[in-house]
């Protein structure tokens, strides 16, 4: 984590949330793996140090689908967070989605119950933000590239609409611009559509598994967000949001 706060103020970020993966997740091999008070503990060690230059975030990103929402909202009740991602990995059947589920599977196979565990995941409400709202190109094999996010408008149109009722942000996943799709998660055609369903809010995120990437796609996002008619990105803090505009963010950001 001090690693990480380290590289965001040289980045120029202002804010950082710690959105560590929480699985209850039966085949994953973290499931129930979380410890909340090492967390917290955490946490408050790196506010202490660099509180001054840097907000931090108690924060997750908790994985989701409905065989296991029992636990899922066991779990969140149970807990005090500034932020809550809610992200789908696993299929309903706990197959999760990589290179190997596309066996066998057409592209339809994979999306559209994806996009369905996403809609699920919206309604809930528990969640303050969707990740990586076209998860499965990321993991797309080269047999499965032909991924348009227009052959699944007709189902991302139910889930913009859920979004916007329940008052949920999406997070624009920047890792994929540095990853195989070459594009943030989602991209820009699916932030246009959502801003002509009346959606305003969202989050961005970085992925960063290491202290390398903090920061990493920013600015690029911040241009595409303002592109696509976004004015301004939500942020959190004890789960209640605010709108941080874009020239706002832009002037912390160096590179
Ligand atoms: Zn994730």
């Amino acid at each position: 984590m001090a690693a990480s706060c380290r590289a965001a103020v040289a980045a120029g970020v202002t804010e950082i949330a710690f959105t560590d993966h929480v699985d209850h997740e039966p085949s994953d091999p973290g499931c129930d793996y979380y410890r909340a008070e090492d967390y917290h503990r955490a946490i408050e060690a790196v506010r202490s140090e660099f509180g001054s230059d840097l907000t931090i975030l108690a924060a997750a990103e908790v994985d989701f689908n409905e065989a296991i929402a029992a636990k899922v909202e066991r779990f969140l009740s149970s807990q005090r967070y500034d932020f809550v991602i809610g992200s789908v990995h696993y299929a309903v059947g706990g197959e999760i989605i990589f290179p190997a589920y596309f066996n066998g599977r057409s592209l339809d196979d994979v999306f559209v119950p994806y996009f369905d565990q996403v809609k699920l995941a919206v309604e809930t409400g528990w969640f303050d933000s969707i990740g990586h709202l076209d998860l499965p190109k990321r993991y797309a094999p080269a047999s499965h590239r032909e991924y348009d996010p227009l052959a699944y408008r007709d189902h991302l149109e139910p889930v913009f609409a859920a979004l916007i009722e329940r008052g949920v942000a999406f997070e624009i996943n920047t890792s994929g611009l540095r990853q195989t799709p070459k594009t943030s998660m989602p991209g820009p055609a699916i932030v246009r559509w959502y801003v002509e369903a009346g959606g305003q809010l969202v989050t961005t995120g970085t992925d960063s598994h290491a202290a390398q990437t903090v920061g990493a796609g920013l600015p690029k996002t911040l241009d595409m967000l303002e592109l696509c008619g976004i004015p301004s990105v939500a942020a959190f803090r004890g789960r209640v949001r605010r709108q941080v505009s874009i020239p706002q963010l832009r002037r912390g950001i160096t590179s």
